[in-house]
């Protein structure tokens, strides 16, 4: 608050992290032929249209003041267990709706990255989030939805190095078929698995990996000294704690977004605060989503278009994926 404490201030931040000590570059045809004008946007030379420093990031027609942006980052990026939308209304003095919707684009700049891979000894299990029947009334229940019905839950899947990196994606299901091929992208070939009894892994030894398991079915839950799944179940429990503790509920469809804040708070565990406010600041400087492409359509120049086009859908296949 004391280093971000003007608006100008957040915008030459931006402006440096985009451009470094160059010119502004124009979003519409890329010149670089730009100066500043009095109002503190940009005008390009050569195709004459104006432009605010923060287009085509995440700040991108905001009406919260970028301070209030930058103050979020950094409590997201800072505390352990995430900030709930009515906290952070009191907070920043903004309405419920208006901190939700802040949250969701700042947690939307986590994401899985390819660049993950497992290797060593990998941790696999799987957990289910909400719908616990027997809390329910009897007329709201729903027929066979127990044990790993996924009716009423949310099946969420998970790969942990111990002593490394985590990968956790929510899942259609949990069948061989649906979690091999997530396996094969993330962990290295000949990586040492291990897993619970479930027979979705059964295919692990096929596909090239050294696979150890441990029957919880028969209240089996460490075998020799290394074979057990307790990393992951960790994981488990913390993201559980928080999904109750500050979110009290999440809805299906915004699952992900909270297992990725989960998950990059993981993945840094031993960085401090300040790296992860740089790294998400680097990353809302280069935001897009689908709405900006959209709004791309009355652009005339195609090349910018189909830049944001070809990252949108490397970014799409793979949300899919
Ligand atoms: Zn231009």
């Amino acid at each position: 608050m004391d280093f971000f404490n003007t608006e100008d201030k957040c915008k030459a931040a931006i402006a440096q992290q985009r451009w470094g000590e160059g010119n502004a570059v124009c979003p519409y045809c890329g010149g670089t032929h730009t100066h500043m004008c009095k109002d503190g946007r940009y005008i390009c030379k050569d195709c004459q249209r104006k432009f605010s420093v923060t287009v085509g990031t995440i700040f991108e027609n905001t009406k919260i003041s970028l301070r209030k942006w930058f103050l979020v980052m950094y409590k997201v990026a800072s505390t352990k267990k995430g900030v709930s939308s009515h906290q952070l209304a009191r907070d920043i003095k903004v309405t419920q709706k208006t901190a939700w919707f802040i949250l969701h684009k700042v947690r939307g700049l986590y994401g899985i990255t390819d660049e993950i891979e497992l290797d060593g000894e990998v941790e696999m299990d799987e957990m289910y989030l909400g719908g616990r029947e027997t809390n329910k009334h009897d007329s709201k229940r729903t027929a066979g939805t127990q044990g790993r019905s996924t009716k009423t839950k949310t099946p969420i899947f998970g790969m942990l190095q111990r002593d490394g990196k985590a990968v956790i994606m929510k899942v259609e299901d949990t069948k061989g078929a649906t979690l091999m091929p997530i396996v094969g992208q993330f962990v290295k070939e000949g990586a040492t698995t291990y897993t619970d009894e479930l027979s979705a892994y059964n295919k692990l030894d096929e596909n090239g990996y050294n696979h150890l398991f441990v029957n919880h079915g028969k209240r089996e839950f460490v075998r020799c000294k290394d074979i057990h799944t307790n990393g992951i179940e960790g994981f488990w429990a913390h993201f559980k704690r928080v999904i109750f503790s500050t979110y009290h509920c999440v809805s299906k469809d915004y699952v992900q977004r909270y297992i990725d804040e989960q998950m990059y708070r993981w993945n840094t565990r031993e960085e401090k605060s300040s790296y992860r406010f740089h790294d998400m600041f680097v990353k809302a400087c280069k935001h897009f989503d689908y709405s900006d492409v959209l709004s791309l359509s009355t652009v005339v120049d195609t090349e910018y278009r189909t830049f944001k086009l070809k990252v949108y859908y490397a970014w799409y296949s793979h949300k899919v994926a």
